[in-house]
């Protein structure tokens, strides 16, 4: 169960946590054009502090301009929103914390045709651990390759954090997870490999790090963030297109995102992956992107904007 906190941010206003509702007919429930953000706030000796918010935000904001969405806050207002709500809840926050501020469609018309629906937003943020369990972040996890391929880019528009984008990805987790498995990983329609259900992919081959290029799907910022550490650190990242074959002999496999941060991928349809348990490169890179998360990097410091 979700661990609620005091508010949530809905509309301009803090209401109460249970307060915070919308009508049957919201037209997003039905037709699913709405668009989100996953974020996160790490603790830091300073105290909380949101991850990269101006880039989610941007990102947010990005999103609803390609779903034909108008938010009717600006980016500034949507910062101080954020920073508002986790002021007033700071009380609740006993462990990291996750933030999901939506832009979806309200109340008032129903149809296809979307322009004339109210917009509405809301903002909650709860304590939430890792995504993919800390026995994943330690140990890593198992992984099934999907039988759904990624949306393409000829329907769908993967640039957007969409929620109708999710059906995809939803679909997947449910098929991996029923089959015994952590998670899923999507191929693209030629083939290659796309993604996680929600999270972007990296392998590790002779030292050098090996992702996938984002040509049609999300411009992940946990992904940057683990591209500047590498670079940092002096290994070398090369961005192309990998197929699943190359991944069941490669040395390491990890999955990004804010939700799932760095986790290691310790097995792919049945085969190990390198010595089917976190390897050092994964280690090392997940040791440094904690470090930046939680302000103890100095150089990314303008990463971190502290709540109080
Ligand atoms: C949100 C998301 C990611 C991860 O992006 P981050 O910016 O790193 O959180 C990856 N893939 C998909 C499909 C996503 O929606």
């Amino acid at each position: 169960m979700l661990d609620e906190a005091k508010y949530i941010w809905q509309d301009g206003k803090l209401v109460d946590w249970k307060d915070a509702k919308t009508h049957v007919l919201t037209h997003s429930l039905h037709y699913g054009n709405a668009t989100f953000e996953g974020t996160r706030a790490y603790k830091t000796d300073k105290g909380l502090a949101i991850f990269r918010l101006e880039d989610h935000t941007r990102r947010l904001l990005n999103s609803a301009k390609i779903l034909a969405i108008e938010c009717p806050y600006s980016f500034e207002e949507i910062n101080k929103a954020h920073i508002d709500l986790l002021k007033a809840n700071m009380e609740c926050y006993t462990e990291n914390v996750y933030i999901r501020p939506l832009i979806f469609l309200g109340y008032g018309v129903m149809g296809l045709y979307h322009a004339n629906a109210p917009v509405n937003m809301i903002i909650a943020a709860w304590n939430w651990g890792a995504y993919l369990g800390e026995d994943g972040i330690k140990n890593g996890i198992r992984v099934k390759t999907s039988s759904f391929v990624r949306n393409s880019v000829k329907s769908m528009m993967g640039k957007a954090k969409a929620s109708a984008n999710y059906l995809n990805s939803q679909m997947a987790k449910y098929e991996a997870t029923q089959c015994g498995f952590d998670e899923a990983l999507l191929l693209d329609d030629n083939g290659f490999i796309a993604e996680g259900s929600g999270e972007c992919f990296f392998i590790v081959k002779d030292g050098e790090l090996v992702t996938p290029p984002h040509a049609n799907s999300l411009e992940s910022i946990t992904q940057d963030t683990v591209l500047k550490i590498a670079n940092d650190l002096g290994i070398k990242v090369i961005e192309r297109k990998i197929t699943r074959d190359e991944v069941y002999t490669a040395d390491e496999a990890f999955f990004t995102g804010t939700a799932a941060e760095v986790t290691p991928v310790r097995e792919l349809d049945f085969r190990i992956i390198g010595a089917g348990k976190r390897g050092e490169m994964t280690r090392k890179l997940q040791d440094a992107f904690f470090e930046v998360v939680s302000g103890k990097n100095p150089k990314y410091n303008k990463f971190l904007t502290y709540v109080n």
